[in-house]
């Protein structure tokens, strides 16, 4: 069954679409942490759909209110509904400290590449600049704005121009810089300082710095603590808006409800989404400080900014997290992932670093030379996946294996998944 819906996909969707080279599974089902495949195949699933699924596949508590929710209306624009206005009061009950109470919310629609886009506007209309600092390896999605500060060329290359007045600096990566921890972050920020001070070397006017707490796509790099910080002195010393993007660091991923918590610094604009739809509906928002609150009605349109089905699942997924102190959970499971994983780097010198916080966590290899090793990665996961576990990439070189769970895993269940992977490790460095 899966070979024939992958073949009736191959002939008739887009050649854009991304996984089915990689790991040919068709999906029929997902409850909590697993999914079967249309064989009947059980799969543990470490990936989440891109960290989607923070409560689980098709999680009963949250789809109760998607049933009662599209049975009495399905779509509004901006008017005000229970959903609506239920989910902005969550969102301030759980921003970063130095945002609740004063937290405000434009929604945005199904992609988080939409609220990045928000957030760059906001950030422009707010201080009258123009340019951005954004950082190497970072991912913000893949609409204009949202690639232009993206640090890849990868995603980006084929689509100039783009946004000008874009410049990024380097971000903290201990392991692939050589540097230590604290040298990492030293260099990051005299270079973001240097762009931000130098009109010839740097930006001549600049709106707003975004930065992802820890990087996603760019291999769960995890910047050591100080870095946000003096990313947050140097955004006010220069009256700079601060933007943290924590569309995949968020909503609970890292153990705490954003990644920026575990450092106590609080951004002037976030950017969520992914998780925010609680079992996948498409929602993103970008929540901001009062202060920043300028925009007049209507300067930020949009048909679907809050869907109120993937609002009630939000607002339910977020309950969920706290009536099952999921938060605490993630930071255990994640400590016993890593331990785990850590184990198998004992072994060998091909697992070069395992780090991230909570369940958003990677594991970097590398060749026998050190540098990047992908195709060792890509043997892993496919490995895993013949034996019942998905896990994904992640990495310029794909050589970061990325274990993003739903926050249900259960202890048991990650036991299994982590001996598959072990042995998966220790298969494919033989
Ligand atoms: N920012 C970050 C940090 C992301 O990880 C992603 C998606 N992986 C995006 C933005 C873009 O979100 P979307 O794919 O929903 O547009």
């Amino acid at each position: 069954n899966t070979r024939a819906l992958l073949e009736k996909q191959e002939d008739i969707d887009s050649s854009a679409v991304a996984y089915p080279n990689d790991i040919p599974i068709a999906f029929e089902e997902g409850k909590g942490a697993t999914v079967r495949d249309a064989d009947g195949n059980t799969y543990i699933d470490m990936f989440a759909g891109i960290g989607v699924l923070n409560v689980g596949h098709s999680n009963p508590y949250v789809l109760e209110a998607v049933h009662e929710q599209a049975d009495k209306f399905v779509h509004t624009v901006d008017f005000p509904t229970e959903a609506r206005l239920e989910l902005i009061e969550k969102l301030d009950e759980i921003a970063p400290a130095g945002m609740q109470g004063n937290n405000r919310v434009v929604f945005g629609g199904p992609t988080g590449s939409d609220a990045v886009e928000a957030s760059i506007k906001l950030a422009k209309y707010n201080t009258g600049g123009d340019g951005l600092i954004a950082f190497r390896g970072a991912y913000h999605g893949a609409t204009t704005g949202a690639m232009s500060v993206t640090g890849n060329k990868k995603f980006k290359g084929h689509y100039t121009p783009l946004l000008s007045d874009v410049v990024h600096a380097p971000y903290p990566y201990p392991f692939r810089q050589d540097k230590s921890p604290q040298e990492a972050v030293d260099h990051a920020l005299e270079e973001l300082k240097a762009i931000v001070e130098d009109p010839y070397g740097g930006l001549a006017n600049p709106a707003g710095i975004i930065v992802e707490p820890i990087q996603g796509e760019g291999g769960i790099v995890t910047p050591p603590k100080g870095f946000l910080q003096g990313v947050r002195d140097i955004a006010d010393e220069n009256d700079i808006v601060l933007i943290f993007d924590e569309i995949q660091s968020g909503l609970g991923r890292t153990g705490e409800w954003w990644a920026c918590d575990w450092e106590g610094v609080t951004p002037d604009v976030m950017t969520s989404a992914k998780a925010l739809g609680g079992v996948g509906f498409p929602l993103s928002a970008t929540m901001y400080k009062e202060e920043l609150d300028t925009w007049g009605s209507g300067d930020h349109a949009g048909t679907y900014r809050g869907h109120v089905v993937a609002m009630r699942a939000g607002t339910r997924a977020i309950e969920y997290i706290q009536e099952h102190e999921l938060l605490a959970h993630a930071r255990e499971l994640g400590e016993y992932i890593q331990g785990r994983l850590q184990e198998a780097a004992d072994e060998t010198d091909r697992l070069g670093q395992i780090r991230g916080k909570g369940l958003f966590i990677g594991a970097e290899f590398v060749d026998s030379d050190g540098k990047p090793d992908g195709d060792l990665v890509d043997d892993i996961q496919q490995y895993c996946f013949e034996h019942g576990v998905l896990v994904w990439t992640a990495g310029r070189h794909g050589n970061i294996l990325r274990c993003i769970p739903p926050l249900v895993l259960t202890h048991d269940l990650a036991e299994t998944a982590l001996d598959v992977i072990v042995d998966g490790i220790e298969h494919a460095v033989d």
